[in-house]
């Protein structure tokens, strides 16, 4: 059989002179011929000593003519009994019979060679996972010999399904971007050293970390920088955290730090500190330098909550404060927190009736132009006043409103309020006065913007060069293709356009003009700190810029007349703030107006 088995012989011709032997040289034919019986029976040996079931079969009707012995160690069954009809086919495996057919078909000179891996079920009943490495011999184009191997492969399939176990597991637990545990990992250890803490009476503290500008950086620099920059950031926290420390990657750029076995809750604000100094060294990526700052908030147990997920909670509501106090700064949950958290839910609710109970109201404040000191025009400003929670700031309620989608209502009356009282006031006498009113991000992300102003401008009679929309430099910096072209709609019917805030933001000068903008409006941070180094070397840059980019520039916040007299100094072309007038009621403006009509001495 093995002597079969070796040659290249058809299998219903199985004694004939292979043509294997015809191709080999004499010398070797000849030694083949003198091949012995006992020859024979070492080759067997050896077959049968292969870690695997030899076999050959009938090209034509695929039934075994031979197989080695190993069938009988590995399946449980004599050789002799794979020589039956449909030995095969009977003991694959149910869910396996498929791949028979595929098996058993197809073959040609171009793909003499195939690997199957199916399961055939041994004779006490196992599964057995087999590779079948399988070569056919075509002759003439025809199947002339059929022969294979097959290696059991049980174990490495079931290490490959351990292995594959563990890989579920770990991906279930870790971040895949930055390998850190992830949120069910957290929530999981958060939970046993709550435990561990219930039982040593000791403090456990929990820190979220938010890193500000993520959003933007993904914008400017594309998501492969911003992934890239969220690995460095997961490397430095490691870096800073002690050894007992765990950091987590809770969702999207927010971190969580547990801290096991407090001495002290105020270690947690040791780590705070050392966490946004290690935020705040640049990144370098690819070319790149990226800056960029976090905010952190941190809820200690038992004090704060004692239980996962109260305590996330509570450092979540920390976070939030946090980041209203503005960029990189960390705080502590107290109770007083929890309860703007309810202010902020009573805002919400609130709004939503605002507008039918008439509770708006709008402001005006002048702008100045610094050469001549006339009021070239004014900021309108929205009030809320509301009976029971009286007056609500609009830096309080704004991002609320924007969150819920108040804002896109309350916008479209702010707009409609400021062209109407404006038109007012230039059939009062005014004309040429320029009313500026701010828009939030998702108002102009409205797919009919424009033709929402373009109504209001119609219906209001306002010539719409007497309307100025502050836009802020984030807003324009998102989707900026769709922004260009719906301030190019706007601009072609004549309204302008400013930077509200300006500095604030992460806006460069190449992409700046890229956008139809009129003006840009100096942050009132910046105004207020003329006098020391960085404000006055920022004013004297934004108005520069400006100057380079052909735009006005307003000076917001001025309210001393040192910060004037400096503006003035250095080509600022206008200026808003305190110094001249706070923002007032639509009478109060008009009284303002009456008194300014000639121009002031500067
Ligand atoms: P903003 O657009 O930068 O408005 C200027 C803010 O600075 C106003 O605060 C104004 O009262 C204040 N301000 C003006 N002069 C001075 C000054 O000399 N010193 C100081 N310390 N502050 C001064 P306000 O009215 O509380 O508005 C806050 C923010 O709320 C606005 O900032 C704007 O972002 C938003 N906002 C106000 N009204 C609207 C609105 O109708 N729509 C939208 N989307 N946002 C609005
Ligand atoms: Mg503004
Ligand atoms: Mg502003």
């Amino acid at each position: 059989m093995a002597r079969k088995l070796l040659s290249y012989g058809k299998p219903d011709e199985p004694d004939q002179t292979s043509p294997m032997l015809t191709r080999t040289s004499p010398e070797v034919r000849q030694a083949v011929d003198q091949t012995t019986d006992s020859a024979c029976l070492c080759l067997e040996t050896l077959v049968n000593s292969i870690d695997g079931i030899v076999w050959e079969a009938d090209p034509r009707t695929f039934r075994f003519t031979f197989v080695s012995e190993q069938a009988r160690r590995i399946l449980g069954y004599a050789p002799e009994d794979w020589l039956e009809e449909g030995f095969w086919e009977a003991h694959l495996h149910p869910d396996d019979v498929g791949l028979a057919i595929e098996h058993c078909t197809g073959w040609n000179a171009q793909s003499p060679r195939r690997c199957h891996e199916y399961r055939m079920v041994a004779r006490d009943g196992r599964a057995v996972w087999l590779r079948d490495l399988i070569s056919i011999e075509m002759r003439d184009g025809r199947p002339a010999g059929l022969r294979g191997i097959m290696v059991d492969i049980s174990e490495h399939r079931r290490l490959d399904k351990e292995e594959a176990r563990r890989e579920i597991e770990r991906l279930s637990l870790y971040d895949g971007m930055t390998g850190l545990p992830n949120r069910a990992f957290l929530h999981d250890r958060l939970a046993h050293a709550l435990k561990a803490a219930e039982r040593d009476h000791s403090h456990v503290a929990l820190l979220a970390v938010d890193l500000d500008r993520l959003a933007h950086i993904n914008e400017v620099l594309g998501h492969q920088i911003g992934d890239r920059l969220l690995v460095a950031v997961a490397e430095r926290l490691r870096g800073a955290m002690r050894g007992a420390d765990t950091v987590t990657r809770h969702v999207g750029d927010e971190f969580v730090i547990i801290m096991e076995d407090l001495a002290n809750p105020r270690d947690a604000a040791v780590l705070a500190e050392r966490v946004l100094d290690e935020l705040s060294r640049p990144f370098a990526l690819e070319g790149h330098e990226v800056n960029i700052s976090a905010c952190i908030g941190i809820g200690i147990y038992p004090e704060d909550g004692t239980t996962p997920l109260v305590l996330i909670k509570h450092a979540d509501v920390a976070l939030h404060h946090a980041k209203e106090a503005g960029e990189r700064n960390y705080q502590f949950f107290c109770e007083e927190m929890n309860r703007s958290s309810t202010e902020r839910l009573q805002i919400e609710s609130n709004l939503r009736l605002a507008l039918q109970r008439g509770e708006f109201h709008l402001v005006y404040q002048p702008q100045v132009e610094l050469e001549t000191g006339r009021i070239t025009g004014m900021e309108a400003l929205v009030r809320w006043t509301h009976p029971e929670l009286g007056m609500v700031s609009p830096a309080r309620f704004i991002p609320i409103a924007e969150e819920s989608g108040h804002i896109i209502e309350i916008g479209l009356w702010v707009l409609r309020e400021a062209c109407r009282q404006t038109r007012r006031w230039h059939e009062q006498g005014f004309e040429g006065l320029q009313v500026a009113v701010n828009v939030s991000a998702r108002q102009f992300r409205q797919d009919d913007f424009a033709r929402q102003v373009r109504a209001v401008l119609e219906e209001t009679g306002l010539a719409p060069e007497c309307l100025e929309l502050e836009l802020t430099e984030s807003m324009i910096m998102q989707r900026p293709e769709r922004v260009v072209a719906v301030m190019g709609e706007l601009r072609a019917l004549g309204v302008t356009f400013s930077i509200d805030d300006f500095g604030t933001g992460y806006s460069s000068l190449s992409q700046l003009k890229r956008f139809p903008l009129d003006k840009l409006k100096i942050d009132q941070s910046f105004t207020h700190d003329i006098g020391t180094d960085a404000g006055t070397a920022i004013t004297c840059a934004i108005i520069a810029l400006a100057n380079s980019l052909r735009l006005r520039v307003v000076a917001e916040g001025v309210e001393t007349t040192e910060q004037k007299r400096f503006l003035i100094d250095n080509g600022c072309h206008s200026m808003q703030g305190y110094l001249f007038s706070r923002p007032v009621a639509a009478s109060e403006f008009h009284a303002l107006l009456l008194m300014h009509r000639v121009p002031l001495a500067v």
